[in-house]
Formats: structure tokens, sequence, C-alpha cells
């Protein structure tokens, strides 16, 4: 489809990007298993020369992604991570950054032991109150980093708030959106500058994959992007951009069902005697519900639990005893994970720092899949037994 942009979301996830394939009329993008491309005469060739930089696979995919955000540009990245390299990549040293103080784990690990050392300041602000950012500005500042749904504790930040605020200082604000999707969220019509996935996990969607995406509508940061991109080569492969581009197609209906299981376990959870807190945005009484609301689409399939009284191998016996959900770290997938954040993706943030976040021991984070939703309650039930 040439031009998707005054379709639906549906149809956008099946076709932006994609064409025919114009030597055979395969329907189905073909996995350009190539790593070069010949040329007529040299630099005379079909807008391909290598594919680190450029690979038609791939280029199905980041059109496909930027049409899910409304973005002009997309890029893939190897990774999550490999794509919030290259946002970093944007600064020099005596730069300063503002983020949350509730992150993914891999992102605090990479603000903290690896860029930091390049002379970038990083400060960890609650910016559940989008007014705490501005305490920290000043003439080193260039980019605002923000999560929301965050990871686990589901706190929501006001998109449109860091937005008003980047713009009157002139700021970059990048937005990681794998918690909510595009289907649920998306930070550019809000103001955002760059939005980040781990197409690893919903778009992605089939656990099979580890990919990262940004997309924005800003011509020079693409540029820099790009040029950081085909630079320091960390481009996905090509057999997993079709993985991916397949997995896309079914983003809408995996995330109704996503959304419906996780609202009938958000709430049968709730009340349930061995849970003492629970996080899911979906509640009236979640403290940012009004932003949630105004910013998302529906609530997602992430939820956070305490468990009431449990010491650590209580909720070690509870986070191996289940049967239908899996033990295990990533998110997003058609399958139903629980994992233990203070041991599994949140071990790498000091345990002071990780409790401050609420990130404590007897916290399990649920990414509730699209299996039958009672077998999903009954598996929780007599897991928490
Ligand atoms: C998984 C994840 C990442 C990192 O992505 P990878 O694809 O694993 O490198 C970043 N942010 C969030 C919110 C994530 O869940």
């Amino acid at each position: 489809m040439k031009d998707a942009s005054s379709y639906g979301f549906g149809t956008k996830a099946i076709h932006a990007g994609q064409e025919p394939d114009p030597t055979t009329g395969a329907i189905m993008t073909p996995i350009y298993q190539t790593s070069t491309y010949v040329q007529e005469s040299p630099g005379t060739h079909k807008g391909y020369a290598y594919a680190r930089g450029k690979n038609p696979t791939r280029v199905a995919l980041e059109k496909c992604i930027a049409a899910l955000e409304g973005a002009e540009f997309g890029l893939c990245f190897s990774s999550g991570m490999g794509a919030m390299d290259a946002v970093c990549k944007l600064l020099r040293p005596g730069d300063e950054v503002i983020t949350g103080d509730d992150l993914y784990g891999g992102s605090y690990r990479m603000f903290t032991k690896v860029f930091a050392h390049y002379g970038i300041k990083f400060h960890f602000v609650n910016m559940t109150d989008a007014q705490n950012i501005r305490k920290y500005i000043n003439a080193n500042t260039k980019l605002i980093w923000a999560e929301t749904p965050t990871n686990p504790t589901m706190q929501i930040i006001d998109i449109e708030a860091c937005a008003k605020i980047a713009k009157e200082h002139k700021l970059i604000l990048a937005v990681d959106n794998t918690f909510a999707s595009p289907y649920l969220q998306n930070p550019l019509a809000l103001g955002a500058d760059i939005v980040m996935h781990s197409v690893t996990k919903y778009l992605g969607g089939h656990s099979d994959v580890v990919m990262g995406a940004l997309v924005t509508s800003n011509k020079d940061l693409y540029e820099q992007l790009a040029f950081i991109l085909n630079s320091c080569g960390a481009n996905p492969g090509p057999m997993d951009s079709f993985l991916v581009l397949r997995g896309l197609k079914t983003l809408h209906v995996r995330m109704d069902r996503h959304c419906y299981n996780g609202r009938k376990i958000a709430e049968f959870l709730k009340t349930h005697p061995k849970i003492e807190k629970i996080y899911w945005p979906g509640f009236t009484d979640h403290p940012n519900h009004d932003i949630a609301k105004k910013q998302m689409k529906d609530f997602g399939g992430m939820i956070s639990i305490v468990l009431k009284g449990a010491d650590l191998k209580e909720t070690f016996r509870i986070a191996s005893s289940f049967k239908v959900f899996s033990l295990a770290e990533s998110l997003g997938g058609v399958e139903s994970l629980v994992n233990h954040p203070a041991t599994m993706t949140h071990a790498s943030i000091p345990q002071e720092e990780r409790e401050r976040a609420g990130v404590v021991d007897n916290l399990l984070r649920l990414s509730v899949g699209i299996e039958n939703v009672e077998d999903l309650l009954k598996d929780i039930e007599n897991a928490l037994k």
C-alpha cells in the first residue's frame, strides 16, 4: 500500500509499507537475505548499496511501524536497547538528561553504567508530576526520556505536559512506548519528538524476536539517527524483520484481547485476600488514572501485584507454581508470563533505589496473554493458594 495514512489502525497494521513483490507478485514481503546489492555502474543502484544501511524487508517494516505511530520516519534496530543507544548517541559530553525514577532495568543500566562514563549526566526524577522536570532543567539539558506506563509499577506520565516543557526549553522528548504499544498510545500526536519501542514485546508479539524501533516526524532527527544506525551497526536482520511484519498484522486484535483479559484479571486480583497492592492504570483509584484515560485508548495487559505478607521464599514459591503463566522475563507475547522484577528484569538496579521505586521483594509482574481468560484466572487462583 503506497499511502496508508487515511486508513484505520488494523488496515495499516496489515498493509502499510508493503507492496506485492514486483518480480513475482508475492503478496508477502520477501526475506531479502542479502548483504549487498549489484550496481549498474559505481554509485548507480536501485537505492540499496549495502544491507547494514538498508534492506527491503526492514524498510517495509520501518514504514509499517512509522504508519502505526503516525510518524513520517521509522528505523529498526537489533534490540530495544540498540534503539535507545542510538538516541543517547545524539548527545555530547556535558549534556544532561532528565528521566523517570521507575525505568526498565536495562535502560537504567545503560544510562548509569555506559553513557555516564561518556560524560553525560542523568537525573532520575519522579515524573508522574511533569512539573518536577522543571527543577532539573539547565543550559546543558538536551533530552527528556519518558517511559509510560512504567515498568513495573505502572506509573503514568503525562506525555502532553512533558512535551510542553520540552518545547519551552527546546529539548528533545523521547518516549519509550513499549508497554502501551502504538495501538493504545501515540506519543508523537501528544507532542513527543521520538518514540522508541522494544519491538521484542507487543509489536513482535510472539516471543520469537529481539528488536527495537525508533520513529519520528522530525527529518533532522531522523537523518541523525539513520546515520548512527548505519555508522554503529545495530541493525536487525531480514528474517527478524519478516517475523515482525507478520506479528504486526494481528497487533490490533491481540491488543484488544490483552486489554480484555488484563481487565478481568485486574478486577479479580483487586479484592483477592492474598494481594496487598495492585498496579494497573485502569482502576479509577490509580493515582494517574485520569492521565491514562486521556492519553491511552485502553489500559493494557500489564499488571503488577504485591503479595500480602509474603517473604522472598513464599514469593518464589508462588512465582514458580503457575501452570499456564510461564516464569520468564519479557512481556507482550501471546502467552502469559509472570516475572519477579527484583531478581529478574530489575536486578541491575541497586536494592535501595529499587525499593524506593516500589519494586519490593514480594512484587510480581504479570504479562497477561491472549489465552482463555477463565484458564488464566484459575491458574492465578491456584498459584495463590
Ligand atoms: C524490554 C524493554 C526494553 C529493552 O528492549 P530489548 O528489545 O529487550 O532490548 C526497553 N524498555 C522497555 C519498557 C522494555 O520492556
